[in-house]
């Protein structure tokens, strides 16, 4: 690696995500942007039918505002016994413009009076990189674990305090970031990405 370092814009305007994400990211050689550092990116539409296509969407759609390399991810919580549900609809389970604590809501109702063992559960995370001209090239990563009746803990966000990690004691929302970080589906995907930023690093 010599000389400047090569940007890359985290593509979320979730500051929760962008927190993990800047934690998770220590890499010489790449600096990473927050994407409201560029007036020319605004939200974009997760209409694609795959946490594949939507991270994909935003990886680009950053690129393209930015003129620079691009991170997004796209998460979803997949419960078994929904079928797979929320999955890629995790943001809006509850509908358009509702809380995290109306998916969480939402989820409970869902699954009311199914036993713990029947409440199993993984987050998937689709971590996307998008060159400036929009070439993607994506990875992923998730954790097991186990969806509680009743919510616990103030931790993270959106459905963490629901999701008991297998072989744990407590929520994702009751862990310290640093854990949740050290076990997470995002950072098992920033794992899974990582040799593609070490090259772009390197580049
Ligand atoms: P996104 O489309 O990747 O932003 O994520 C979809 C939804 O999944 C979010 O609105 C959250 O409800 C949920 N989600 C994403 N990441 C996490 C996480 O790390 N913990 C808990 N919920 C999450």
């Amino acid at each position: 690696m010599t000389g400047t370092p090569v940007r890359v814009v985290l593509a979320t305007f979730n500051a929760h995500k962008s927190a993990e994400l800047s934690a998770l990211l220590g890499l010489p050689g790449l600096e990473f942007a927050p994407l409201s550092a560029f007036p020319a990116a605004g939200p974009v539409e997760e209409d694609g039918g795959t946490l594949e296509e939507n991270a994909a969407k935003k990886a680009a759609a950053a690129a393209r505002a930015s003129g620079l390399w691009a991170l997004a991810d796209d998460t979803g919580l997949e419960v078994r016994a929904l079928g797979g549900a929320p999955g890629v609809h995790s943001a809006r389970y509850a509908g358009e413009g509702c809380s995290f604590s109306d998916n969480n809501a939402k989820l409970l109702r869902a699954l009311e009076g199914l036993p713990h063992e029947a409440r199993s559960a993984r987050f998937r995370c689709v971590m996307a990189l998008s060159s400036p001209g929009g070439l993607v090239e994506t990875a992923e990563g998730s954790v097991e674990g186990f969806i509680l009746a009743a919510p616990r803990g103030a931790g993270g966000f959106g459905y963490d305090p629901l999701f008991l990690p297998a072989g744990l004691d407590r929520t994702l929302a009751e862990l310290t970031p640093g854990e949740k970080n050290g076990l997470s589906h995002r950072a098992a995907a920033v794992r899974a990405i990582r040799p593609l930023l070490e090259r772009l690093a390197g580049a």
